[in-house]
C-alpha cells in the first residue's frame, strides 16, 4: 500500500544510499496533486523544504523506478542549492540538463530511460482512468 509511511521509507532509503554525502535539513515528502504533467515538485514551506510527488502515483499501476526517479529529481535540485540551505550552483534548477546528468552520475540512466517510454505508452491513458477515481480513495498524506 502506497501510503505516506511507504513513500517516507522510499524517500530515506534514496536519500541514504544515492545521496549520502548531501547535508539534509529540515526537508519532509508528501502525496500531493493529480497532476497531469508534474510528477513532483520542491519548495520551501513554513515548516521546511516540501517535496512533493504526484498523489495519483499511489496507484501501484505506476511502476515504483518512475518514483524514485522523481524522488531523486527533488533530491538534486534541493542539492543544487534550490529551496534548500545549500549554495546555490546554477541560475535555473534545469540549466544545461544538470538534473540529469547528475541523475545519470548516479545511475538512473536506465531509469530515464524506462520512464520515457512509459511515459509515452502507458501514463497518459492510465491518467485518464485514474481520473475518474474518487478522491477519498487516495491517501491524503
Ligand atoms: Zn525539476
Amino acid at each position: 500500500m502506497r501510503n505516506h509511511e511507504w513513500l517516507e521509507t522510499r524517500f530515506n532509503q534514496i536519500w541514504n544510499l544515492f545521496f549520502p554525502e548531501v547535508e539534509r535539513k529540515m526537508v519532509f515528502i508528501r502525496w500531493k496533486g493529480f497532476w497531469k504533467n508534474k510528477f513532483g515538485h520542491i519548495r520551501k514551506t513554513g515548516h521546511g523544504t516540501e517535496i512533493a510527488i504526484n498523489r495519483l502515483f499511489q496507484d501501484e499501476r505506476v511502476p515504483e523506478d518512475v518514483i524514485k526517479l522523481t524522488i531523486a529529481h527533488e533530491i538534486i535540485h534541493y542539492m543544487h542549492g534550490f529551496h534548500s540551505h545549500l549554495p546555490k550552483q546554477f541560475n535555473h534548477p534545469h540549466a544545461h540538463g544538470v538534473v540529469n546528468k547528475e541523475l545519470i552520475s548516479r545511475g538512473f540512466k536506465y531509469a530515464i530511460k524506462n520512464e520515457k517510454l512509459w511515459v509515452k505508452n502507458n501514463w497518459f491513458a492510465l491518467y485518464k482512468e485514474l481520473r475518474k477515481t474518487p478522491v477519498k480513495e487516495f491517501h491524503r498524506y
